[in-house]
């Protein structure tokens, strides 16, 4: 193994090596002594996690290139390079059913393409986060027999309940038509997704967990525009101050004819192609989510009831709601989602949750358990409005990185794998039409009769696809449900900024009865979800219970179940804007009394004191703790954090999100 390590990590010349080498990562990333952090000791102090373990082996090599010494970039010898028909970052729901979908389409038409992922987690799954309620919708359509086959979905919906929450009561209110279960199953995304990792395999598709995409390649055409083909994982084996340590090594350039962004919500590529190409028209607004699974006492588990609560704990001007669902294997994943639009700096969406399970019916239902798993992720709620331009020269955007998630309903996976479908078939469309254009034109110079389909598309491809965009993806779309849905249902979380019960109104005439035929379209008010902040001096002081350590927990005990673990002797991923810096000091403590200390699920971000700083406070950006849920990009005062993939697969370890 040691040989393949070394020659695959720094050489990198042949696929097989590189699939040799991830593969023993992702095996050791998964041994349980790394996947668990004591939280006991600090984090700082948690293990290195595998991977950048398993690269202080290829020292030798990196001897031979002399790069401890090396002082930039001008001094680094040049990445090397794989090149792919189709590279897709992200093996989430979107990214994955894009490739399983180009393997099997290209096969029906004699095509091989090449097609790789990369994931950044240590393997995949571990930095996925959902509810998850599935509408297997379009794994119908996808993998027909995913039934024979043992895909993990064995929690069939049987009843669906909605409430209202007073401090005390739990008023049962009509489900709305949006929120009926029937046919769907609670599952684990993350388990969904390992299962699907694997057909993907299957197929032949290369799967890199523990490889971030950290940068997007750009090239130029011949007539100067600018094309993506493709992306770079970041180096490994630089120390917090900036300089290649011993176990340095370069990354590695992942060339593709098409490059599909499947990162999932507020994704750090995704962000800079569509800022790159202006594919943005209207903002996106974004929810953050926090989520327990716990284990409960049988007798207190209904296996397969969901059940979905608005009102207490939230604040009545906060767009917030609940969920509970109880799954196979004595399971309940229970979990808020608080729109990042909200006003008041003192809300900790962390504690909102800790408050919410002291509710009586909560209480009662999880006494006697235990908490085995906890984490958080931003989801979209801009809706239908919010859908950027899905396409650039050289790719796509896919599922969440875009945003097809469809607020009432809190569901966003199957149409994440409906638009990855899309682009497949998008790109099998591309090479077809192109091919027939083509042998078409040549055809007819010579005089010769025109043909209906392509004789030999393989040679196409080329020309086909590369630094072209996918002019079929959104027609595509278009004749699919997604759109469709998400326009229907595009007035109902934007209707929240006229107040909670008109809002309540609003949602039931759009539920029952207009099913959107409205005739207006409404617009969020805000362009950023950190511009709605308010001053904390205008903000009321919100009070939450003290952690009791059985229902509660202070949050560094349960970030201890995530998983969570990064390479310690790296720098911060959390870069404060440089045109930003004086935000954290002179705004956002002064201002909004540093809001990102709460907001925050995982307590990265904290203000000391510090007598020798104007103001008597200094910003400590704990990264290491960071479990990827992306808010801070999005809710700091003026977006003064850039948010960037961290070295290896550091972050969660989630097993059952
Ligand atoms: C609390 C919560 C509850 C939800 N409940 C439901 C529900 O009940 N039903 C439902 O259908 N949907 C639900 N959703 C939404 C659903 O999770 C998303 O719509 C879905 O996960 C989107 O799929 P995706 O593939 O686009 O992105 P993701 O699932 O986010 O996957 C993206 C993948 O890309 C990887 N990645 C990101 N950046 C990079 C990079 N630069 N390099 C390499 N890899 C990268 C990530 O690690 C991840 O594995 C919920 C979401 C949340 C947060
Ligand atoms: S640092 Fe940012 S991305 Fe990481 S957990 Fe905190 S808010 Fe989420």
């Amino acid at each position: 193994m040691f040989r393949s390590v070394r020659s695959v990590a720094v050489q990198v010349a042949k696929r097989s090596q590189v699939k040799a080498f991830t593969r023993a990562l992702a095996t050791a990333a998964a041994r349980p002594s790394i996947t668990r952090v004591s939280f006991a000791a600090p984090l700082a102090r948690a293990p290195a996690q595998r991977i950048p373990i398993a690269l202080t082996q290829i020292k030798p090599e990196i001897e031979r290139r002399n790069m401890s010494t090396a002082k930039d970039e001008n001094e680094l010898p040049p990445r090397d390079v794989m090149e792919y028909d189709v590279v897709i970052v992200g093996a989430g729901p979107a990214g994955l059913s894009a490739a399983i979908r180009l393997k099997k389409e290209a096969a029906k038409h004699g095509l091989d393409l090449s097609v790789c992922i990369v994931e950044k987690g240590a393997e995949v799954g571990a930095h996925i986060l959902s509810g998850n309620v599935f509408q297997p919708t379009y794994l119908d359509e996808l993998i027909p027999d995913w039934r024979e086959k043992g895909a993990p979905l064995d929690t069939p919906v049987r009843d669906d309940k909605f409430m209202l929450f007073t401090s005390k009561y739990a008023i049962p209110l009509p489900t709305p038509p949006s929120m009926h279960n029937e046919g769907n199953y609670i599952i684990s995304l993350g388990q969904l997704c390992r299962w699907l990792a694997g057909e993907a395999e299957a197929l032949g598709v290369e799967i890199y967990p523990g490889f971030a995409a950290a940068e997007v390649i750009y090239e130029k055409a011949a007539d100067g525009t600018e094309y993506v083909a493709g992306i770079a994982t970041g180096d490994v084996g630089i120390g917090k101050d900036g300089k290649p340590t011993e176990n340095f090594a370069r990354g590695m350039e992942l060339r593709a004819k098409t490059t599909l962004f499947a990162e999932g919500a507020r994704g750090s590529c995704s962000e800079e192609v569509m800022a790159k190409y202006g594919l943005r028209k209207t903002p996106q607004t974004y929810g953050i989510g926090l989520k327990e699974v716990w284990e409960v006492q049988p007798e207190k588990h209904k296996e397969g009831t969901v059940i979905h609560t608005i009102g207490w704990p939230a604040q009545i001007d906060n767009y917030q709601g609940s969920f509970i669902y109880h799954m196979k294997g004595n399971l309940v994943h229970i979990g808020v989602v608080i729109g990042l639009d909200y006003a008041n700096p003192n809300i900790n969406p962390y504690m909102e949750l800790q408050k919410f399970k002291t509710h009586p019916t909560i209480a009662s239902l999880l006494e006697g358990g235990r908490c085995i798993e906890y984490g958080a992720r931003v989801v979209n709620e801009g809706g239908y409005q919010a859908i950027p331009d899905l396409t650039f020269p050289g790719g796509a955007l896919l599922g969440c990185s875009a945003g097809f998630l469809n607020v009432p309903k809190v569901k966003g996976s199957h149409n994440a794998m409906k638009s990855g479908m899309c682009a497949a078939d998008a790109i099998i469309d591309q090479i077809l039409r192109e091919g027939l254009r083509k042998e078409n034109e040549e055809l007819q110079a010579k005089g010769l009769p025109t043909v209906s389909e392509p004789s030999a598309p393989a040679e196409h491809v080329e020309h086909a696809l590369a630094g072209k965009k996918l002019h079929y993806y959104y027609a595509n779309l278009m004749s699919s449900p997604v759109i469709r849905e998400l326009y229907e249902v595009r007035n109902v979380r934007p209707a929240f900024k006229f107040g909670f019960l008109p809002f309540l109104m609003h949602s039931a005439f759009v539920e029952y009865l207009s099913r959107g035929r409205e005739s207006y379209t409404l617009a969020f008010d805000h362009k950023r979800d950190c511009d709605a902040t308010v001053p904390i001096a205008e903000a009321k002081p919100i009070e939450y219970p003290k952690p009791d350590g059985k229902l509660t927990f202070p949050l560094l005990e349960n970030l201890s179940r995530s998983g969570v673990n990064h390479e310690e002797n790296q720098p911060s991923h959390l870069k404060i804007k440089p045109e930003k810096k004086h935000v954290p000091l002179q705004v956002s403590w002064p201002v909004y009394g540093g809001p990102e200390s709460r907001f925050c699920p995982a307590g990265v971000y904290e203000y000391l004191d510090d007598p020798s700083q104007p103001g008597g406070k200094r910003l400590q950006i704990n990264a290491q703790n960071c479990i990827h849920c992306k808010t801070c990009s999005i809710k700091t005062p003026d977006e003064f954090i850039k948010w960037t993939v961290p070295q290896g697969g550091g972050g969660p370890n989630y097993t059952g999100m």
